[in-house]
């Protein structure tokens, strides 16, 4: 994936903005703007509401920013020293480190015995590799396409369409294939296997669609589906290529036109298969949808669903 961390700059406040804006698609309660600390890094505080038996108790974090990324140094303790005089000044619970290389062992070591002394409660360091592992989520796209322009370029972002994300999980080992798109080692597939008509006069029928990693995964997979390999063929379609906004249209026009000029069948499970994959491809492909264009569609839904 390789996100280039230097597309924030390093002077100004942008990395800070970035930080709160990351904190809040995390659920957290920004309490605080950014105030600059003696060494030009940036601090605010956010609250989360920790769940108790009979209500919820708030948690105060001082979030320290620090963007090293140009330096491509690691985060050093003596750059936090006076993190318990700012923890204490906030009157926070807890520290976060929100850097954009990481923590040296010394700073750790330092936040431990904080937390063992009851200086602070907790304390998490937000490295790179953790916000490289959350802007590729659903619901991260804005961030990711905001601040990091050029990584956001040419990738398919995740949108909600639904009440919720539809992801195409790989039958055999549960990965998602469409969350993990563009992760190095992923290839996912959709696999249709089609049984070959035995007289002219009968249709092919497709009798079985599913999501699978290329290779071992599939390779499980066909061996527990393909019982009559004389006659029944596999296709295979990379989801890499079926999230191309124009190789998706064509997708749904093939499909349609197979069931209605060509007179293809489908196997009930298959077909309710098929219309999953278009849900969950469009939350790649199409364009973010507008509120009013949700509720728009909702009401279609529903004005059709009255009709039957
Ligand atoms: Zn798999």
């Amino acid at each position: 994936m390789n996100i280039d961390f230097n597309e924030i700059p390093a002077e100004g406040e942008l990395w800070g903005q970035f930080a709160q804006d990351f904190m809040c698609n995390l659920g957290f309660n920004i309490h605080s703007q950014l105030f600059k600390t003696s060494d030009d890094g940036y601090d605010f505080c956010v609250v989360e509401q920790v769940p108790c038996k009979f209500n919820h108790v708030p948690f105060k974090w001082l979030v320290s920013c620090r963007h090293k990324s140009p330096t491509r140094l690691a985060v050093k303790e003596s750059e936090e020293a006076d993190a318990i005089e700012r923890i204490i000044r906030n009157k926070a619970d807890g520290f976060i480190g929100f850097y954009s290389t990481s923590a040296v062992a010394a700073l750790l070591l330092h936040l431990d015995s904080l937390r063992t002394n009851g200086n602070i409660k907790e304390y998490k360091i937000i490295d790179s590799k953790f916000i490289e592992s959350y802007l590729t989520k659903p619901g991260f796209d804005l961030i990711a396409s905001r601040y990091f322009p050029n990584f956001a370029l040419g990738r398919q972002s995740i949108h909600i369409y639904q009440d919720k994300y539809l992801p195409i999980s790989c039958e055999h080992c549960r990965k998602d294939l469409l969350e993990t798109l563009y992760t190095n080692n992923n290839h996912g597939v959709v696999v249709r296997l089609r049984l070959r008509k035995t007289d002219p006069d009968s249709p092919d029928t497709i009798t079985k669609v599913y999501f699978a990693c290329k290779g071992a995964c599939d390779e499980q997979l066909q061996s527990k589906y393909c019982h009559n390999t004389s006659q029944s063929t596999a296709s295979w379609i990379s989801i890499s290529d079926l999230v191309i906004p124009s190789a998706f249209l064509e997708h749904i026009v093939v499909l349609l036109n197979q069931i209605g000029r060509n007179g293809i069948i489908y196997e009930q499970e298959a077909l309710e298969k098929e219309e999953y994959l278009c849900r969950a491809l469009a939350q790649r492909t199409l364009r973010p949808a507008a509120q009013g264009e949700l509720l728009r569609t909702k009401k279609m839904l529903l004005n059709d669903k009255n009709d039957k």
